[in-house]
């Protein structure tokens, strides 16, 4: 990733993630989620991505409202979960997906 394209990931707006080996910002208006962790180089995570593997027991149980793909969902905010994970709003109004840090680390691979 060239210089560039790091300054422009991190022109994004910051999460306070509350995990220090974690940085975080919301890229692409809200359409992608940019993680650095420690030492590592950064991913993208699409907001799309994110809002299909929503592991909320409505989600899980196929009673919940999935995005349509003609309609990407975007993030509208981002809040951590103490020391576990954080937790994402998304365009669609959906307010339960939280994701650990183990989720969020698969997500990046
Ligand atoms: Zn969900």
């Amino acid at each position: 990733m060239s210089a560039l394209q790091i300054k422009r990931l991190y022109s994004g707006k910051p999460i306070h993630t509350g995990n220090p080996y974690l940085e975080a910002s919301i890229t692409d208006m809200g359409a992608t989620l940019a993680l650095q962790w420690l030492g590592e180089p950064v991913v993208q995570i699409p907001a799309q991505v994110l809002r299909m593997r929503c592991q909320c027991d409505t989600c899980r149980s196929g009673k919940g409202n999935h995005p349509h793909p003609a309609n990407p969902t975007t993030i509208a905010h981002i809040r951590p979960l103490g020391l576990s994970g954080l937790r994402i709003r998304f365009s669609d109004g959906h307010d339960a997906a939280t994701y650990d840090w183990t989720s969020l680390g698969a997500l990046s691979g």
